[in-house]
């Protein structure tokens, strides 16, 4: 068993759902071969850590809770204030193992660690220290080295976060038709929240970001590319592959670039690739991976198409305090999208007004217990492992 995260592709702008930029050309083969796709997943959280710890739990994020923390009073990852997965909940990894698979996860995106709880049930393991340290050729090395220790006569299951597309993108080389060559472009929140760039200077730079992000897109294709002709050539017999986004990213649709601020649907939007091929419905919440992976199959009981966001003192900081500092939650049913953002709901007809550019004001009673779980989820507080937090004060993570 195979589990691949492509880490931020939005659903929209892979080519096996219709992109018109050849971004994904090895999803386009396995779908061209026979395998399903969904492109309207929807992601049960806005940024990596709360759509993992979904996906290894099969649990909403204010069910499992590990997401953003609000509150200055919690321990601090890296620049995060966050709330890693707790150890109350059975993981895809632990069931693989109980079940005699060798299993190992590597992970492009540093977020994807034990430090956030995120390897429980895994073997092996590696984690990028920081973004960048395993992308392209680097991951292909690390799936070499996980392939060498997997024993031939137990079944694998491998979960690999590919994070190429992940910002800073890298510089877009000259030689594709389809995308203009550019330097490697950092992310420069500030100036487009701020509005300090506008007409044709924001145009530019928001060129520019969707360039260099179908770029990091289309290399993290190529990258899953590697991995399973890796496995073709060290493990025999069947297999099965899942391959889906944790959360997508903004462009600059609503002001915003990045992700793991808001729900409108450049950020929640993304696909799932099954091979062999399961049918998915419309507005499945990306937690419904977890039964995929684990079963072959999905629930008969399927839980609504749901995300929250929390707010997040990285965003916040980097916009000085215009963007990313509330919580929020919302529900999908069919085309009609409900939006909680502190006290104010919305309601939006996709089909009607797909970019979100007028959503009404209505009341709040389809989301009240939502809202209810995600308030209580925020508030909850840390109850870290001693051993846990004594690993994250000795890598530095806690202060
Ligand atoms: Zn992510």
């Amino acid at each position: 068993m195979v589990f691949v995260v492509l880490d931020t592709a939005r659903a929209d702008h892979v080519s096996a759902c219709g992109y018109d930029r050849p971004t994904t050309p090895t999803l386009d083969r396995l779908v061209a071969s026979g395998a399903g796709i969904s492109c309207d997943l929807v992601s049960s959280g806005d940024w990596t850590l709360p759509s993992h710890a979904s996906f290894f739990t099969g649990q909403p994020v204010v069910r499992h809770g590990a997401h953003s923390l609000p509150d200055t009073g919690q321990p601090l990852m890296g620049t995060m204030r966050i709330r890693p997965l707790t150890d109350t909940l059975p993981t895809l990894a632990e069931h693989f193992q109980e079940s005699g698979y060798f299993t190992a996860i590597l992970s492009g995106n540093p977020v994807v660690s034990g430090e956030a709880g995120l390897f429980r049930g895994f073997k092996k393991g590696r984690a990028a220290a920081e973004m960048g340290q395993l992308w392209g050729a680097d991951m292909l090395a690390a799936v070499d080295d996980i392939l060498a220790l997997a024993p031939k006569e137990e079944p694998l299951f491998l979960f690999v976060n590919i994070a190429d597309a992940h910002q800073p993108w890298s510089a877009v080389p000259p030689g594709l038709d389809w995308v203009q060559a550019q330097p490697e472009h950092r992310p420069w929140m500030k100036q487009v929240y701020s509005g300090a760039w506008t007409g044709a200077e924001l145009e530019d730079h928001l060129d520019r970001a969707q360039n260099g992000y179908d770029y990091g897109l289309y290399r993290a294709d190529e990258v899953l590319d590697g991995v399973l002709a890796r496995l073709d050539a060290t493990r025999d017999g069947p297999r099965r592959l899942v391959v889906v986004s944790d959360h997508g990213e903004f462009l600059g649709e609503h002001g915003l670039v990045d992700h793991g601020r808001y729900l409108w649907e450049p950020n929640q939007r993304v696909f799932m690739l099954t091979s062999p091929a399961i049918e998915l419905p419309a507005e499945l919440a990306s937690l419904h991976a977890f039964h995929v992976v684990r079963d072959g199959a999905l629930p008969s009981q399927l839980a609504p198409a749901e995300s929250v966001a929390y707010p997040d003192l990285l965003w916040s900081n980097l916009s000085s305090g215009t963007k990313g500092v509330h919580t929020s939650v919302a529900r999908w049913e069919d085309d009609v999208k409900w939006t909680w953002t502190e006290g104010a709901c919305t309601r939006v007809d996709l089909a009607a007004d797909p970019g979100e550019l007028a959503p009404v004001d209505v009341a709040c009673d389809p989301l009240s217990e939502l809202v209810a779980a995600a308030q209580a989820s925020a508030a909850a507080p840390v109850e870290m492992d001693p051993a846990l937090l004594e690993r994250l004060r000795a890598a530095g993570y806690v202060e």
